[in-house]
């Protein structure tokens, strides 16, 4: 399984927003868009960051009530790990666990071409392993087990 397997299941939508907007928009956006991390991008859609909801949690015992005013810039993980489109699934699994993160944007020539959770992940991983059994159920039953 390779992220382009997913990437043409789940599209190629990114959820974006700029590195000047608050804490309270991000937050907005990912409430509507259902999503626990967003892609910060320049004036150009160049990627510059990323900020999960873990970002945010975070940061109350350091800003308080002044989290929601608060710039995207000031929270976000600047330097961020991308994946390709040509990855395994397992290549992507090890680099979520090392690096202790469950969102990785997949770049190609500079440009993001969707986004990998770790609910993907384990959505493709699940469909494998019953793709698997049934195989297996078949080959065992066609062979008079
Ligand atoms: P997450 O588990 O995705 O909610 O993120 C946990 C922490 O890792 C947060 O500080 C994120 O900003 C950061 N993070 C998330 N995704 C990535 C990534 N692909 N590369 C680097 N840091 C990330």
């Amino acid at each position: 399984m390779f992220v382009k397997d997913i990437i043409k299941v789940k599209g190629t939508r990114v959820i974006t927003a700029r590195p000047d907007d608050t804490i309270t928009q991000a937050a907005t956006i990912m409430k509507q868009k259902e999503v626990g991390a967003i892609i910060i991008t320049d004036d150009k859609n160049k990627l510059i960051g990323i900020l999960s909801e873990r970002d945010m949690a975070r940061a109350i015992p350091d800003h308080g009530d002044d989290l929601p005013k608060l710039q995207i810039k000031e929270l976000m993980t600047s330097d961020v790990v991308t994946c390709h489109l040509d990855d395994t699934i397992d290549e992507i699994m090890k680099l979520m666990t090392s690096g202790r993160f469950r969102h990785i944007p997949v770049v190609e020539q500079e440009k993001i071409v969707g986004t990998i959770s770790i609910g993907d992940v384990v959505k493709s991983r699940l469909a494998h392993l019953e793709h698997q059994t049934n195989h297996m159920r078949d080959f065992i039953g066609g062979r008079g087990y």
